[in-house]
């Protein structure tokens, strides 16, 4: 019988109360462990107390007979070895998940039991009912692999019925104590089982839990990049790479506003490349891209962190240089120009070059806006193009 399992490595043994998957066990065990090593030191603990406080007991029986030392040595091996099992836990807690330990030294405590009734054939009964309350203790107090457990109560079983037909004590009292211990073994298996299968089944859900919530990290991660390559597509320019209209028209604002605000100088200029359209008709629009993104390229160069190079459009582009006055724009814009014109792209084994015509213009507190600016940009441009093109024109400031 199983639990209603996600899957096999979820399935549990009905006997054992186990995963019938060893590593699913051994995870569980894992997750478990600090639990089980603190509540079996503390039973081992309490277990070791009570043998020893019934001494007194014993002596108020038996007064300082054979019978008494006989049983009281056996209560102290037996709590000192309780408590040293303790202390082993505490220093190697796999000790406690792995079971025998504590089956053992749980077994060694049985000659106790079996010596009591010839010292004190008139308390059988009430050993009968310490063992009764050891069983159920056994099962339900001390943490232990179900399986153990029921060896540990087969064994009292078997222990004190074997005892009883070796005393020729009748078949129906034998039956009789057999009944009686095997109840609270019973009743304590059925408890421990429900335990060991509901914490293992928790277990389960907990996992469950634990994976659906990496999978929401990593759809939600996947989603910030998602978001993120958007935005990027948003403000960039796909051919080139570099700021769209609405990213440098952004970033002019900020650098403007900065300019007002510290009096520094703030230089635009605008691109044309030279008779590109030559280069398209005669080399084809695919190899015009190319240049294009060539152009980009060796336009960047020059360029500090700060600096912004955009798309203005076509085989246009606008350069916005922050804290540079116009004399050192022109020296920037004329290293621009001289790789242009000496770096070339070969179309079919023959070097092709561009030249382009460049447009510096200072830009003013008091512009209103980028358009303005572009305006007196475009104008030296024009004039840059009838003067020849492949060269740095200046507009006047307005
Ligand atoms: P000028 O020196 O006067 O600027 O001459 P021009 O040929 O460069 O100028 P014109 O405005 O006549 O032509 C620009 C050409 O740029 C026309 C167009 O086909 C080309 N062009 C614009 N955008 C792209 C593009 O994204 N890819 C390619 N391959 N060509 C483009
Ligand atoms: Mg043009
Ligand atoms: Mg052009």
């Amino acid at each position: 019988m199983t639990i209603k399992a996600a899957n096999d490595s979820h399935q549990l043994s009905f006997w054992s109360a186990e995963f019938k998957d060893p590593a699913m066990e051994q995870a569980y065990q894992r997750h478990v462990l600090p639990d089980t090593v603190r509540f079996l030191r503390i039973s081992l603990c309490v277990w070791a107390g009570l043998l020893i406080v019934f001494i007194p007991a014993d002596l108020a029986f038996l007064s300082f007979s054979e019978g008494f030392f006989v049983i009281g040595g056996l209560r102290v091996a037996h709590a000192t070895l309780l408590l040293w099992l303790a202390w082993q836990v505490s220093r190697r807690p796999a000790m406690a998940s792995n079971g025998w330990p504590v089956t053992i030294v749980a077994l060694l405590g049985y000659p106790m039991y079996l010596v009591y009734p010839a010292y004190q054939p008139e308390l059988g009964v009430v050993g009968l009912g310490v063992m009764m309350m050891m069983f159920l203790s056994m099962y339900v107090f001390i943490p232990n692999r179900l399986m153990l457990t029921n060896l540990i109560a087969l064994v009292g079983i078997v222990g004190v019925i074997t005892g009883l037909v070796l005393q020729g004590i009748p078949f129906f009292a034998v039956m009789l104590t057999c009944l009686t211990l095997c109840w609270p073994a019973i009743l304590g298996f059925v408890a421990a089982h429900r335990v060991n299968m509901g914490s293992r089944h928790a277990f389960v859900l907990l996992q469950q839990a634990g994976s659906a919530n990496v999978v929401l990290e990593q759809e939600i991660a996947r989603r910030k990049e998602l978001e993120a390559e958007l935005q990027r597509q948003a403000l960039i320019d796909p051919l080139t790479g570099l700021s769209n209209r609405r990213h440098y028209e952004m970033l002019f604002e900020r650098e403007h506003d900065r300019c007002r605000r510290h009096h520094s100088a703030l230089t635009l200029g605008m691109i044309d490349l030279d008779h590109f359209k030559r280069v398209n008709d005669t080399c084809g629009h695919e190899f015009g891209d190319r240049v294009l993104q060539f152009t980009a390229e060796i336009l960047q160069r020059p360029l500090r962190h700060s600096d912004i190079l955009g798309r203005f459009g076509g085989e246009e582009f606008i350069l916005i240089l922050p804290d540079t006055d116009i004399a050192q724009a022109q020296a920037v814009a004329e290293r621009m120009r001289l790789s242009l014109e000496q770096d070339a792209l070969v179309k079919d084994g023959t070097a092709v070059t561009v030249t382009a015509t460049f447009a510096l213009t200072q830009v003013l507190a008091e512009d209103a806006d980028i358009q303005e600016c572009i305006r007196r940009a475009d104008h030296a441009l024009y004039e840059g193009k009838r003067a020849g093109r492949n060269r740095v024109a200046l507009a006047d400031a307005a």
